[in-house]
Parts: C-alpha cells; sequence; structure tokens
C-alpha cells in the first residue's frame, strides 16, 4: 500500500500543531511554557498541567504487551475518534468512499455521513459470514477504507480470517478490523498479521472487558505510515491525563480483567442456558462477545415488556438479517437471573 495513493492530497502537506509539550520533553524543570496555573487545581486533584500529547507511558507498555513498535501504535479518544479520524484522513467528501458490511456497528456509517463521504454496502449472508465476491466487486466502487468488525456488532461472530487475508491481498486501500469485543474471544486476534500486511489497521478498546468506557480510550495498531497521519491531525490532548494515568494501571493489572472476562464468559454460558430453555426465545445466535443477539416471535412487545421491568435491551429487529432480534449483553449473575426471571413471568401471562 502506497499511503500517499490514498491520503487525501491537502494532508500530504499538513505539518502537526506544536504543543509546548512537544518543544521541552524533560520531566521536571519550571515550566513558565504553557500558560497554565502554576498554583494547582480548583476542587480535588491535580489537574493544572497538560497531558502527554503522546501518551508515552501508556503506549510503552501497550508496545510491551503487544509486542509492537510504539511507532505502530495509536491512542484516541475512544475507538470512535479512530473511526472518525481514519476516515477524514483517507476519504475525499463526495467522491471516495468506505465499504461496510451489514448488519454492523453504526459508527461507521454515522462518520463517513458527517464527514460528506458515501457508503458502499456488502451485506454479510444469513449465518453472517462476509460475502467474498460482493466485496471484491463493491470495493472497486471508489473506496478507500473497508471496515470488517470482528466479532461482529451486533451479530457477535468472528470473522473468518482467511477470508480478511484475502480482502488484505486483494485490496489497495486500508482495511480496518474491529476488535472491540476481541478480549472475548482471544484466540481471534489478528493483531499479529498488522507486521506482514501494511494495509491492515486493527481497532481495540478500554470500553468493554476492560471496564472503562467513561475514560475514553481506544487503540490503533498497523502501519506507522498510518499512525503518523493520524497524529498529525488529532487533537493535540485528545486522550485527557486521568484516562493515561488510569489505562495504565490497569494495563500492569491485566490479570485483573483476565478474571473479569472469565466471569462474564461463566455467566454467558448459564445466560445460554437459560434462554435457550424459553419456549418465547426462538433462536441464540452464536457469539464470540459478551451478548447474544436473540430471536423472539414479537420482540418489539417484549422489548417493551423489558423497559417496564426497567430491563434495558437494544432492539436490532429492524436491522438487515436481524428481524426479530434483541441484543442483550451479558450482566451481572443477579442481572441475568433478573432478565430471565422477567421473560419467564412474560411467558406465564
Ligand atoms: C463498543 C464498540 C466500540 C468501542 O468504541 P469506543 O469509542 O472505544 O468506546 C468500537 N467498535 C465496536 C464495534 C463496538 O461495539
Amino acid at each position: 500500500m502506497k499511503i500517499n495513493q490514498i491520503l487525501r492530497r491537502h494532508l500530504q502537506a499538513v505539518k502537526p500543531y506544536q504543543s509546548a509539550r512537544d518543544e521541552y520533553k524533560g520531566a521536571d524543570g519550571v515550566f513558565l511554557d504553557a500558560n497554565e496555573n502554576s498554583l494547582g487545581t480548583v476542587g480535588e486533584g491535580d489537574f493544572n498541567r497538560y497531558p502527554d500529547p503522546y501518551q508515552m507511558k501508556v503506549r510503552a507498555e501497550l508496545s510491551r504487551q503487544k509486542d509492537l513498535g510504539l511507532d505502530s501504535i495509536f491512542l484516541g479518544n475512544g475507538s470512535d475518534e479512530i473511526i472518525d479520524l481514519l476516515i477524514r484522513a483517507f476519504c475525499e467528501p463526495h467522491q471516495d468512499k468506505i465499504l461496510i458490511m451489514p448488519p454492523t456497528f453504526g459508527m461507521y456509517l454515522a462518520s463517513a455521513s458527517v464527514n460528506g463521504v458515501e457508503l458502499v454496502e456488502a451485506p454479510l449472508k444469513p449465518g453472517f459470514e462476509m460475502d467474498l465476491p460482493l466485496i471484491k466487486e463493491k470495493m472497486k466502487e471508489q473506496v478507500k477504507i473497508i471496515f470488517i468488525c470482528s466479532p461482529n456488532n451486533p451479530t457477535g461472530n468472528l470473522m473468518n480470517r482467511d477470508l480478511v487475508i484475502e480482502i488484505l491481498e486483494n485490496f489497495e486501500g486500508l482495511v480496518v478490523v474491529d476488535e472491540a469485543y476481541i478480549d472475548f474471544s482471544p484466540e481471534g486476534t489478528i493483531l499479529p498479521l498488522v507486521k506482514s500486511y501494511d494495509n491492515l489497521f486493527v481497532l481495540q478498546t478500554f470500553s468493554k472487558a476492560w471496564g472503562m468506557a467513561s475514560l475514553r480510550l481506544g487503540m490503533g495498531f498497523g502501519n506507522p505510515e498510518v499512525v503518523n497521519v493520524l497524529n498529525k491531525m488529532k487533537m493535540p490532548y485528545n486522550v485527557n491525563g486521568l484516562t493515561q494515568q488510569f489505562a495504565y494501571e490497569a494495563l500492569l493489572k491485566a490479570d485483573e480483567k483476565e478474571e473479569m472476562v472469565s466471569e462474564i464468559l461463566e455467566q454467558k454460558k448459564w445466560l445460554f442456558e437459560s434462554l435457550n430453555s424459553l419456549p418465547l426465545v426462538k433462536q441464540i445466535y452464536p457469539s464470540d462477545a459478551n451478548f447474544y443477539l436473540v430471536k423472539f416471535d414479537d420482540p418489539d412487545q417484549i422489548y417493551q415488556d423489558l423497559i417496564a421491568e426497567k430491563i434495558i435491551t437494544r432492539n436490532r429487529s429492524r436491522q438487515y438479517l436481524c428481524e426479530g432480534c434483541l441484543r442483550i449483553t451479558v450482566g451481572t449473575k443477579e442481572e441475568n437471573q433478573t432478565l430471565i426471571a422477567a421473560l419467564k413471568k412474560m411467558e406465564n401471562e
């Protein structure tokens, strides 16, 4: 992949904003360069200094854990920011397109729309696998980025690795594999392939398995040239200091994440068996994530009845191939029991 062939022309000449903290990198000294309040912070905490614009501590730890060079790692204000930056980096509005595979995560469409970038759709096949011949056909339509969500939201399945490789080998633009749920299916990660394919960019997040959705931290892994472009475009302090600190501490306790994942997977098994025994439930699709796509005869009614019990699920029944389906996250033991009890009650009414 030749980065300059897919990068938007005007960005090739853009120089990044030089923040005060770019110019002097030492840790101690008398800092009179950034017009901060040297006296301190109003209220609790120490927030008076601008954070590290390149999140060196977090990225160095990720570099170690993921076995990737520092220059292959980009951090964003959630993966959402990275999705948006990628679209803005490579797609000329009203001209270039992104390819998505419905039913999938809504953010690709949302970011493309906001940026005036059109979508090309290559819907998944029944059973939710990718339609390779269709993708190969559609990728010719001025497509710059192909988004593959794996495990896919809302269907829950991991995408076939051989098909992902086929796409990497046949597409001249960027292939973004969104692995937001990969911690629930660790053997499924495609991350090692970023060393062999310079057009592969992998997204992961602290929002799901790490339990840090509120802190907003997404990870992007891939070609250092792509990382460079994103660094040039991003807001200088896109990841705040508190998030950097908590993410770093979390990375040092990765075993805690693993323990939570095992517990969630245990609950997931219980939830499957319990749902599976209910006549209301027509089908439960296989899942590599922390949720199930579940089919009912009357999803709107079930959805509303659950809301009345203050149980909130995601109604996906109007999405392509998801007719009749609610997406249900695996919760705590008590939450899952509450859900099953409510569904049983509906069954008896
Ligand atoms: C939840 C989710 C994300 C996470 O986005 P953040 O901005 O990192 O919170 C990304 N992709 C998919 C498919 C998701 O479902």
